[in-house]
């Protein structure tokens, strides 16, 4: 089940088509060890050749118009609504996930974000009048027009294989962009599901490509000649594509990792706090973006709500996401299981408590780990510090708002947290104060699911925004196109200076901002020479 393995490539230059000449990929699935099929990694030959031919093909992709291809999402809609089974099996088969997330987390998640581009593309990328109030421009009339980039190259993860790419490529389409998705090594086949989806509704071969590959080929694309880039992962690599985009000022979006805090106040409800701590740290086996990395409970409830956490979390059923009863999947491979042990193994050794799991369940599989809850955790702990993404709920106390609100903040990551209270004024006046791109009052991660939701994260967890307008306004420049009213007039301020025009001008700004009326009036006596200056 070994997948293909080639040193990490760092550079920003191309490589040699040599290095890849022997590459290719298996994907597997992590349940069973199954190797679901074969593929040839895109090597810079294929990438250089995919960047052109959507080059190629995007003008007239673009020349199509908006509500053409609102008409080619609205198909694609249809499409997968109609084999919605078949595409949540396949994301099962490849990532392990219960089916019933693979539905609710990813196949609706894109159904719903093609409805909010099918009713809002248009309004949001129409040409619009702008206004402006400089009176020594009123002779002038604004346009925004908002235009395709050109050819956008997505990079995405493992953990939501389809609506990942597929959120980000529908927004960059409808926008009038070609798109060339490097998908993750480990997710191949869901991304290659998601362009017969988009065939079958219409897109032409070169609007929309998939490059299989690993790291190698994402660098290859990352230094092609692509003029945006939405990349998704991990922190690290996030940060070696910025050096690379920085050098050649390539705009990119980078959403990355996260450490989501959770913050039980005084007030919460105990029961349905516990139910969301649960669910958001181990919903996809701890693989998620948006979840519950670390959880803050006010001093009053810690006990009860540790117990409480324990308590469900022994319930959970893990096994084969195929299985309808399952629960909790595998982890996608060892080299991630390994991570979640040795943060595990660091918190214990620095005075974690282990209440329930801290292994793996092997009796299911090589990457199947036991939902854990650790109570007696501190900021000192790597698990309280770095990423875990696995399911693993470490769980500290704090005294008062504002002593949670300090625990939350003190991360170099800002994506996602939840606050949770039965006086959702309180909710609001706490999340208000937490760094993050989002913060939900009373649940965890289901605001992915809002298609109108901007998502994105503050410092170590990115740059830009998908999803909503923000992510669409991700996907085209601003162009202001002014037109002069008066095309047979020469402008005041052309050359022509001397005599009193500096008086002039100075009488000009002063008629522009002087605050009192009188001020404005003479002013305005002062300066009307100027309009009949004699200009070059
Ligand atoms: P990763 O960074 O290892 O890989 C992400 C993608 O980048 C893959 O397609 C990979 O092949 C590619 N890649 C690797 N090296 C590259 C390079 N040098 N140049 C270009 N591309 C390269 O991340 P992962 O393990 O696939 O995903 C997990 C991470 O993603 C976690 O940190 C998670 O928090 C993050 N994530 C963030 C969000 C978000 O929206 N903020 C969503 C999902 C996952």
């Amino acid at each position: 089940m070994a997948r293909t393995r080639r040193p990490a490539y760092t550079s920003s230059q191309m490589a040699t088509n040599a290095e890849f000449a022997v590459s290719r990929l298996a994907s597997v699935n992590p349940s069973t060890g199954e190797v679901l099929g074969e593929l040839d990694s895109a090597g810079p030959v294929e990438v250089r050749a995919a960047v052109a031919g959507a080059r190629a093909a995007q003008a007239d992709w673009d020349a199509r118009g908006i509500s053409d291809r609102v008409r080619v999402l609205t198909r694609f809609q249809q499409i997968l609504l109609a084999r919605k089974t078949d595409v949540a099996r396949r994301i099962t088969e490849e990532t392990g996930k219960p089916t019933v997330e693979a539905l609710l987390t990813e196949v609706l998640v894109v159904l719903d974000a093609a409805r909010f581009l099918i009713d809002n593309a248009f309004a949001i990328l129409r040409e619009q009048k702008l206004s402006h109030g400089n009176l020594a421009m009123k002779s002038k009339s604004g346009r925004i027009l908002q235009e395709p980039y050109g050819v956008v190259g997505i990079i995405s993860p493992w953990n939501y294989p389809f609506s990942i790419p597929a959120t980000e490529t529908l927004a960059a389409l409808v926008a009038g962009n070609t798109v060339v998705l490097k998908p993750s090594e480990l997710t191949p086949l869901v991304a290659l599901e998601l362009q017969t989806l988009l065939r079958g509704a219409g897109v032409p071969d070169n609007v929309f490509q998939v490059l299989p590959g690993d790291g190698a080929t994402g660098a290859v694309l990352v230094s092609s000649e692509i003029d945006k880039l939405v990349f998704t992962g991990s922190v690290a690599t996030g940060r070696r594509i910025a050096e690379i985009a920085a050098r050649k000022l390539l705009p990119v979006v980078l959403e990355l990792g996260g450490k989501d805090p959770m913050l039980v106040l005084e007030d919460a409800d105990l029961d349905v706090a516990s139910g969301g701590a649960v669910w958001g740290a181990f919903m996809n086996a701890g693989q998620t973006c948006l979840s519950v990395e670390r959880c803050y409970v006010h001093q009053s409830l810690y006990p009860a709500f540790l117990d409480a956490c324990c308590e469900k979390a022994r319930k959970l059923r893990v096994g084969n996401g195929i299985d309808p009863a399952t629960e909790i999947g595998p982890m996608i491979n060892e080299r991630q299981v390994r991570v979640v042990e040795s943060q595990i193994e660091d918190a214990k050794q620095r005075g974690a408590r282990v209440l329930l799991g801290g292994a793996r369940l092997r009796e299911c599989g090589p990457t199947f780990f036991a939902p854990t809850v650790l109570a007696d955790v501190d900021h000192t702990m790597r698990v309280m510090q770095e990423e875990t993404f696995g399911p693993v709920l470490p769980i500290m106390p704090f005294r008062d708002d504002a002593e949670g609100v300090r625990m939350a903040n003190d991360s170099e990551f800002g994506l996602a947290a939840s606050v949770w209270t039965k006086d959702r004024a309180h909710g609001q006046r706490v999340a208000r104060q937490i760094k993050a791109g989002t913060v939900m009052v009373n649940d965890v991660v289901s605001c992915f699911s809002i298609s109108e939701a901007p998502h994105g994260g503050v410092k170590s967890s990115g740059l830009g925004r998908t999803h909503g307008r923000w992510g669409l306004e991700e996907m085209v420049r601003v162009k202001y196109l002014d037109s002069d009213r008066i095309p047979r007039m020469k402008k005041i301020w052309w050359f022509g200076y001397g005599g009193g025009f500096a008086g002039e001008m100075e009488s000009f700004v002063d008629l522009l901002y002087a605050s009192s009326l009188r001020e404005k009036i003479k002013a305005g006596f002062r300066s009307v020479g100027s309009l009949w200056r004699r200009k070059l």
